[in-house]
């Protein structure tokens, strides 16, 4: 090569060289720069972490010493807290799961009285142990074993409830354990002696009122029998004075020996009601009852007294209505005893009216009654009406004084009326009358009782002879609502003119001009053969009468719905004449008391009975075998035995040969209660001293057997 190649060689790698050195040159002062770069990025950063570590140390020292203060706070708090603990008066104990003892306060552990095992870290059944070993608790007559198992059973069910312990000293305590989450239980213990001793006081207290108020009540029950058996005997010789021949002035007096005697019986019974009902001691006992017989038979016995004082006595229960109803029949009747003995006491002319309307509730299951009480009296001043139902409340002293009464009646009849659930309410006018009305809402005693009747063929139109307007009105409406096209006239002289058009008459027995047997006996001299039905305020004077072969039927008055109804169900033609029976009544009497005995006889002695005595109970059941009698009537209170043990004897024959005779009782006793146990001893009726003639001979009558002679037969004298 040549020397001039060479050197452009030379020069050519010279070139190259200069410029890789030029390149690495730049490469480097680049890789300089980012070094550079870098170098300040970390400076940078380790300046951050640098203020970063700082803040942290700070925020350290801070939480720090907030945990110290926190932690200063909780012991304060502790302290504070178990100082309370302490200081309660109560016991308070903690247990772990485990039920070891975490802690207790002193009150708790007072009970073991120093004894070190109880602390911290004693188990329960330890404790448990401790207690029987020690005799801390009376276990009364538990074994130790028994009772410790008891207790610790207690312990660990999930609500353990409270439990009372007597300790050893006779100190009460009661334990509460409340088991919180995770199994720790709360123990606290109550001395709770003074309330046990309190309630102790309180029992015993309530033990004395108790024993006085059953005293209270035995007594006023004594005083009732004991003012009672007497007031027989005087009630009872009254009234047969009265019967005998008189002059004026010893009938007077025997008069008001009667009316004497008859209004302390009212307040004997008023002040045994009010004592009662104030001592929440009345209770009602419902049972089936027909509640139109009811008012029938409350309106026949006060039907006399009305008769005196020229009242009309009148009832108006509702046809659709549902008679058979369940409720406390003994009340009812009381309650309407005061309500219509009132109005025929306020009232001098006119009439009274029972009216009984209401709706059947509940699907024909109960009936909403309203029983109204309407008379034409002196009516009640509208300032004085506010006042009348409150005790001893009578409207004007001056004038009650004329009418006598313990101004307690309406008091305690609006007090049953709303034990029954119902309210009572009045309306009145002065000088018009006085309409007392009250609700009540009783279950009916049967489902679909039948109402009306399917009419005899042939009987359509009925012909009504009254002369009195409401009850006319009354007889209309029953007989319409029965299917009847009523005719109705006032008296026997119309009647006659339209009879004729008539498939049927009902006629009053006494009216002016021509009376119901005048009529009768018209019609059939006319040749009429429709059936009659003849009302009369006294049908047994009628049974023996000649008359009595022409009617269909003798109904009494006040009328019944189930006595009319059942008189149309048997129209049928007259069998013939029943054979003259041979043999009296058999009645049977049981009674210790001699004056009641006569009083007894004397009452029954127009009657033609044949009638015996038993002096005990003993005496009575031996002679109901010997006799077979067709109706008893027993004493209660007898010496030997007494009449429930009497007449259970006698149902306990008659359950091995059969029969049923009505037993009667009559009892001085007139305490609640004593006509459900008398009546659950197997008697069927019910009746208290002072007895009187009338339901005596009615009870007698209605016992009447076919073959024997009817018990009235002497006494055939017909009034016109
Ligand atoms: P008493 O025993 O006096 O009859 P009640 O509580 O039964 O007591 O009646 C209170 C008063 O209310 C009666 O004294 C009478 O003044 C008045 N009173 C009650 N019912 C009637 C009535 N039907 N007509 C007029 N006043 C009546």
């Amino acid at each position: 090569m040549s020397l001039a190649n060479k050197l452009a060689e030379e020069r050519r790698a010279r070139l190259a060289a200069e410029r890789l050195l030029e390149q690495k040159q730049a490469e480097l002062q680049d890789a300089n720069r980012k070094l550079g770069l870098h170098a300040r990025a970390l400076s940078h950063e380790i300046h951050e972490t640098r203020a970063e570590v700082a803040e942290v140390r700070d925020e350290n020292r801070r939480v720090k010493s907030d945990l110290t203060v926190a932690h200063q706070k909780i012991e304060i708090a502790e302290r504070r807290l178990w100082h309370s603990i302490q200081t309660i008066e109560g016991g308070f104990a903690f247990f772990d799961a485990d039920s070891r003892m975490i802690a207790a306060n002193h009150a708790w552990l007072a009970v073991f009285e120093g004894i070190e095992d109880v602390k911290p870290g004693i188990s329960y059944v330890e404790i448990l142990q401790i207690i029987t070993e020690e005799g801390i608790v009376n276990i009364g007559d538990m074994t130790p074993q028994g009772w410790r198992e008891r207790m610790l059973d207690r312990w660990q069910g999930t609500t353990p409830q409270p439990e009372v312990l007597r300790l050893w000293n006779g100190q009460y305590i009661r334990l509460i354990d409340q088991r919180g989450h995770g199994g720790d239980v709360v123990s606290l213990v109550h001395n709770i002696t003074g309330s046990i001793r309190q309630e102790k006081e309180l029992r015993e207290a309530r033990r004395r009122a108790e024993a006085a108020s059953r005293a209270k009540s035995a007594f006023l029950a004594n005083m009732s029998h004991e003012i009672r058996t007497p007031l027989n005997g005087v009630v009872g010789m009254a009234d047969l004075l009265m019967e005998s021949t008189l002059d004026e002035e010893q009938s007077l007096y025997v008069n008001t020996i009667r009316h004497s005697a008859e209004a302390l019986l009212v307040i004997i019974n008023d002040v045994l009601d009010y004592s009662k009902i104030e001592a929440d001691k009345l209770v009602l006992h419902p049972e089936p009852f027909d509640l139109e017989v009811c008012i029938q038979e409350l309106v026949t016995l006060m039907q006399a007294h009305a008769r005196d004082k020229g009242i009309d006595l009148l009832v108006d229960y509702d046809l659709f209505l549902p008679t058979r109803l369940v409720g406390d029949p003994g009340r009812v009747r009381q309650i309407l005893t005061n309500l219509l003995g009132n109005a025929v006491k306020f009232t001098e002319a006119g009439h009274v009216l029972i009216r009984v309307t209401g709706v059947q509730a509940g699907e024909g299951a109960e009936v909403d009654l309203r029983i109204s009480i309407e008379d034409t009296g002196i009516g009640i001043p509208a300032d004085k009406i506010g006042h009348i139902f409150g005790e001893f409340n009578q409207v004007d002293d001056a004038q009650s004084r004329k009418f006598e009464g313990t101004g307690l009646g309406l008091s305690i009849t609006r007090k049953l009326v709303r034990l029954m659930g119902g309210d009572i309410w009045v309306e009145s006018e002065p000088g018009q009358g006085s309409t007392f009305g009250f609700s009540l809402l009783l279950p009916v005693a049967e489902a679909g009782q039948p109402e009306g009747l399917p009419l005899a063929p042939g009987l359509r139109r009925a012909l009504v002879v009254e002369p009195h307007d409401i009850s006319r009105a009354l007889l209309e409406r029953q007989l319409g609502a029965l299917g009847f096209v009523v005719t109705a006239c006032r008296n026997g002289a119309a009647a006659l003119d339209i009879a004729p058009g008539a498939d049927l008459v009902v006629t009053a027995h006494a009216m002016s001009g021509m009376d119901g047997i005048e009529l009768t006996q018209a019609l059939r001299g006319a040749g009429h053969a429709m059936p009659i039905i003849l009302l009369t305020a006294s049908s047994g004077s009628l049974a023996q009468h000649p008359v009595r072969t022409l009617l269909q039927a003798v109904l009494q008055r006040p009328l019944a719905r189930r006595d009319l109804i059942a008189a149309l169900a048997a129209l049928a033609p007259p069998d013939g004449a029943p054979a003259d029976p041979a043999r009296a009544m058999r009645v049977l009497a049981a009674e210790d008391n001699k004056t009641n005995r006569l009083v007894f006889s004397k009452m029954v002695q127009a009657l033609d009975i044949d009638l015996h005595f038993a002096e005990n109970g003993r005496e009575a059941v031996a002679l109901f075998q010997s006799l077979a009698p067709d109706i008893v009537f027993m004493d209660i209170s007898m010496p030997e035995m007494d009449g429930k043990e009497a007449t259970r004897a006698i149902r306990t024959i008659e359950a091995r040969e059969g029969g049923h005779v009505p037993i009667v009782a009559m009892t001085a006793h007139a305490m609640s209660g004593d006509d459900a146990d008398i009546l659950a001893a197997g008697l069927d009726h019910y009746l208290t001293k002072p007895l009187s003639r009338a339901v005596i001979v009615d009870h007698i009558r209605a016992a009447a057997p076919f073959d024997a002679r009817p018990p009235e037969a002497e006494v055939v004298q017909v009034a016109g």
